[in-house]
């Protein structure tokens, strides 16, 4: 039976790299008909935000998952955050004291920090050094009598065994495998506070939940065997893992950082900016995961039905920001008018662009100004900077435009221009097109010099949508005052 679940701790909001490993997990249930289960990893509790938990999810059902247990939808392996597990994990702590493959270890982080600094200095990898080396068994218990004596406050150790090697293999990276001795010496399952570790609780709740297949980011490798030396404690059997590569962007081919603002990172600001869901889904989807072909749009149904987890990438994907707006734009272009109007009219509004609560013509005026923008837009938030020529004052015309206005026949097109046009009945793009032919036809002027003139006087710019129309959303009274202003 296929189960397999994203663990995310509430931390933060969701990352783009943790979207992308909830994304490849749900893929893999539903393509197999298997279970999707979301366990929120809350023991760290220094770590954890307020609304992490929330947010984590609410970001998820927007990009469009959904779960068959998590922490909003109980089911028989409950609870699903591991703060509320403890119940489950303390028993099993016991069990592996009472069989001394785990022990209490009392020395202090100071005592800690100063061990690793002088294994540093002497070249050698900083790691755990058995505290009660050399010791029988009535001298541990008295130096643990001491310690607690003392007041202090014990972690527990997962005794780790020695010179042994622990293999997998791995669905994306093959076969792996470690030599115990490497791994840093005995490892923390149990905090001071209590608290079991992530290494410890992930892996009693991955054999609690029957996870067959755990898939997760690359930084997690050094933690397999650790845990692979866990479920042989236990006698439990080891779910099937697969580590994915890491995301790097492809500006600087380094590993993305959070801090790196050259990426937006977080789905909720994406969100923000007017992304369309399913273009995300599509563009992360992609991000170390390919489907045979050379094809990009896809929808998630197409994903599920396609989905092939040995096509996972074993080198790091690469985030490449034109890629995520040219996929975005086919969306966009293809979306419902509907959902472009609302999204981006709430864009227009969030700016102070049109008021809120917009009266009826304000709303047509805005629809036709979407439309107009809708091939172009890769996310809603565009709306504002393309179209700012009809919100605020043009900045005053330049450089080769100015050119393009300072010739014989441009003030002969001009004038002619704003005479005609401030007498059509109707001002549209149909009118204006008309009147636009009319002066060809009377002049003989046509092509660039007919047209150039007309985009520069009224909107500034030599480039943008369509003449008509774009002069249409300027309205009458703004181009014919901006004519005026350019013939002076
Ligand atoms: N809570 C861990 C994380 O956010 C999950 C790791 C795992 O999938 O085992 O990285």
């Amino acid at each position: 039976k296929i189960r397999v679940r994203y663990a995310p701790s509430p931390t933060g909001h969701l990352h783009i790299g943790n979207a992308r490993t909830a994304i490849f997990n749900y893929l893999f249930a539903r393509h197999n008909k298997g279970k999707f289960i979301i366990r929120i990893e809350d023991t760290d509790t220094k770590r954890n935000v307020a609304d992490g938990e929330k947010s984590q999810l609410d970001n998820l059902k927007w990009l469009g998952l959904d779960w068959d247990e998590g922490p909003d939808k109980p089911g028989k392996f409950g609870p699903y955050r591991q703060s509320e597990r403890r119940s489950i994990y303390d028993p099993l702590i016991q069990q592996l004291l009472d069989e001394d493959k785990a022990y209490y270890s009392y020395r202090t982080e100071e005592e800690l920090e100063a061990d690793r600094e002088e294994q540093r200095a002497k070249g050698i990898m900083p790691h755990y050094e058995y505290e009660y080396a050399g010791m029988s068994e009535e001298e541990i218990k008295k130096s643990m009598a001491e310690s607690e004596a003392k007041g202090l406050k014990p972690v527990i150790r997962f005794r780790v065994p020695k010179n042994k090697t622990y293999a997998w293999d791995d669905v994306v990276k093959g076969h792996v495998e470690f030599n115990s001795d490497t791994i840093g010496g005995d490892f923390v399952i149990v905090k001071r506070d209590g608290m079991p570790t992530y290494n410890f609780a992930v892996i009693i709740d991955d054999h609690e939940m029957q996870i067959s297949h755990v898939f997760r980011g690359d930084d997690h490798v050094a933690n397999t065997p650790k845990q692979l030396m866990m479920y042989e404690a236990f006698g439990w059997e080891a779910p099937v893992f697969g580590h994915m590569s890491l995301i790097t962007s492809a500006d600087t081919g380094k590993k993305l950082s959070k801090r790196d603002e050259s990426i937006i990172q977080f789905i909720e600001q994406y969100r923000d900016l007017g992304y369309l869901p399913e273009a995300m889904f599509n563009f992360i989807t992609l991000l170390g995961w390919s489907p045979k072909g050379e094809d990009e749009i896809f929808s998630q149904r197409d994903f599920i039905k396609m989905y092939d987890e040995h096509r996972l990438s074993k080198s790091p994907a690469n985030f490449d920001n034109k890629k995520l707006e040219w996929i975005n734009n086919q969306y966009v272009k293809a979306a419902d008018e509907d959902v472009v109007m609302d999204l981006a009219l709430r864009q227009l509004i969030a700016k102070g662009n049109i008021p809120e609560n917009p009266d009826a013509l304000t709303i047509e005026w805005a629809r036709k100004l979407i439309n107009t923008y809708k091939q172009q837009m890769s996310y809603m938030a565009q709306i504002n900077s393309m179209a700012d020529v009809f919100f605020n004052e043009p900045a005053k015309v330049s450089g080769e435009a100015l050119e393009e206005i300072q010739n014989e026949t441009a003030p002969v097109v001009l004038k002619t221009f704003a005479e005609k046009i401030k007498d059509v009945p109707v001002f549209d793009k149909i009118e204006i097109l008309k009147t636009i032919k009319e002066i060809q036809k009377e002049t003989k002027i046509k092509g660039r010099q007919l047209w150039m003139p007309i985009r520069i006087a009224v909107t500034h710019e030599s480039h943008g949508p369509e003449l008509p129309e774009s002069i249409e959303l300027i309205g009458r009274e703004k181009a014919l005052k901006h004519i005026d202003e350019t013939l002076k």
